[in-house]
């Protein structure tokens, strides 16, 4: 570690990463890292098998990783989270401001946009909306994605998508 951190602070993440291996050394040992969440019926949530499998990954583990993962992704609302790509979203926007289209109905954007992780990707996707609906309507709004799609949409798509990756 860099000698710019003081003693203190070197000390503290030298206590950290000791337990951390200790931690992953022992719950690798006894299979617990494994089992544990599929063998209590544990739901973890994306960040959560994220964390937990990244820990185990990084004292390389990437088995256990791996297992934490595929048992994360039998109950998986959102699988596109855990993997590097791109992705078409369609998001919503509603607000009291906000127009609706000409058959009434909320409008809705695709995007396109990739990152280290499909939760990155769809994180700069809502960022851009939300960026665009702020210059358009005062007061406030929310946004929900309603399809997550892998790829890019088909060159015959009937309707119009945005690339924000080319704007990035
Ligand atoms: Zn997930």
């Amino acid at each position: 570690m860099s000698r710019k951190y003081p003693k203190k602070v070197r000390k503290e993440y030298q206590r950290k990463l000791a337990a951390a291996e200790a931690f992953v050394e022992s719950w690798t040992t006894s299979g617990l890292a494994w089992n544990l969440a599929s063998d209590h019926g544990c739901t973890l949530s994306c960040a959560d098998a994220d964390t937990f499998a990244g820990l185990f990954r990084s004292f390389g583990y990437s088995n256990t990783a791996e297992q934490i993962l595929a048992d994360h992704s039998d109950d998986c609302d959102t699988p596109h989270y855990h993997q590097q790509g791109v992705w078409t979203f369609t998001i919503k926007a509603e607000g009291p401001n906000v127009e609706k289209d000409d058959d009434g109905d909320w409008p809705m954007w695709t995007v396109v946009a990739g990152g280290e992780n499909g939760a990155d990707a769809e994180d700069q996707a809502v960022r851009w909306i939300r960026s665009k609906l702020k210059q358009r309507y005062a007061g406030y709004f929310w946004t929900s994605v309603l399809e997550v799609e892998s790829g890019t949409p088909s060159e015959l798509a009937l309707y119009s998508w945005t690339d924000i990756r080319k704007a990035a």
